[in-house]
C-alpha cells in the first residue's frame, strides 16, 4: 500500500457506490434555496436609523409583497435525490441538543449543497401525523380580513399540500366526510357548504407534501481532500415556523404537480 494512503484495512472510499445507494434508495426532494426577504432586516447598525418613518425590524414586513409576510424567501427549485434517516438513528444529535424528535437528517451527494434555512419538498406524500388544527375562517375573521391572504371565505389555509384526506372532525364531534370540503392539492381546504361555522375549530388529518427548512449548517465531510457529501438536519416548516404568516404564496395555491412542473 502507498505510504500515506493508509485508512487502516487498506480499503478507500467507494464514491461511484455511494452515489447508486443515495440515487437508488434515496428519497426524490424539492430543494429551494433559503434566504431572508429583504423587509427582514437585522442589521444592528441599520436598526439604529429611521428613514421616512419606516424603521428596519427584527420581523418581517405586514403585507410584504415580495414573502407575504414570512420573512423568507425560496428561490431556484431543484429536484433533487439524497437519503433521509430519522433523528431516532443519530440520538446523539437530540442528546447535543441540536436536534429534536421529529427531525430528521438529510444526506446528500458529494459536491451538491444545501444550506441553512434552504426548503426541502418530499415529494411521495405523507400523512400529516397529527393532524392540523385550524379556526374555520381564521384568513378572513377580524384583523386578518385586511390582509391579502389569498384566500375566500369557504377556504382555509393548510400548512402544506394536501393530496387527500384522512379525518376531520370539528370541536363538538361532528365527523366531516370528504365531499363536504374538496382538497386539490393545494395549501387550501376548500368548504362546500354545511362546514363548520366560522370561528369553530377543527382537526384534518390529511395526506401531504411536507416540506421541511435546513436548519443546521452542513456538516461537511471530507476524506483525503475529497468531499464525502454533506449531512443537514431537517425540522418539518410548520415546527420551524410557528407563527408563519397566514397569507398564501402563488405557488401554495396550486396543486402540488403544477409547482413541482416547474423545477
Ligand atoms: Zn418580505
Amino acid at each position: 500500500m502507498p505510504r500515506g494512503r493508509n485508512t487502516g484495512l487498506g480499503i478507500d472510499w467507494d464514491f461511484s457506490s455511494q452515489e447508486g445507494l443515495v440515487s437508488e434508495r434515496g428519497e426524490n426532494l424539492i430543494h429551494e434555496v433559503g434566504m431572508r426577504c429583504t423587509c427582514n432586516n437585522e442589521d444592528t447598525y441599520a436598526g439604529m436609523m429611521e428613514k421616512g418613518g419606516i424603521v428596519p425590524r427584527r420581523r418581517s414586513t405586514f403585507g410584504c409583497t415580495i414573502c407575504r409576510g414570512d420573512g423568507y424567501i425560496y428561490r431556484n427549485p431543484n429536484k433533487i435525490t439524497a437519503i433521509i434517516t430519522s433523528i431516532r438513528q443519530s440520538k446523539d444529535r437530540v442528546e447535543a441538543g441540536w436536534a429534536m424528535p421529529g427531525d430528521c437528517v438529510m444526506s446528500l451527494i458529494p459536491g451538491y449543497m444545501v444550506s441553512g434555512g434552504d426548503l426541502v419538498t418530499f415529494m411521495n406524500p405523507m400523512p400529516l401525523a397529527d393532524g392540523q388544527v385550524i379556526v374555520r375562517g381564521a384568513g378572513s375573521a377580524d384583523e386578518n380580513s385586511a390582509r391579502k391572504t389569498g384566500l375566500k371565505p369557504e377556504e382555509d389555509r393548510l400548512w402544506y399540500h394536501a393530496e387527500k384526506p384522512i379525518w376531520c372532525e370539528d370541536e363538538d364531534g361532528k365527523v366531516y366526510p370528504n365531499g363536504t370540503f374538496r382538497l386539490d392539492g393545494s395549501k387550501i381546504i376548500h368548504w362546500l357548504g354545511g362546514g363548520p361555522a366560522v370561528g369553530k375549530r377543527y382537526v384534518l388529518k390529511y395526506i401531504a407534501y411536507h416540506e421541511w427548512i435546513a436548519f443546521t449548517p452542513p456538516d461537511v465531510r471530507f476524506d483525503r481532500n475529497r468531499d464525502l457529501g454533506s449531512r443537514v438536519g431537517l425540522r418539518k416548516r410548520h415546527v420551524a415556523f410557528l407563527n408563519e404568516d397566514p397569507s398564501l404564496r402563488v405557488g401554495e395555491c396550486m396543486p402540488f404537480s403544477d409547482r413541482y412542473k416547474v423545477c
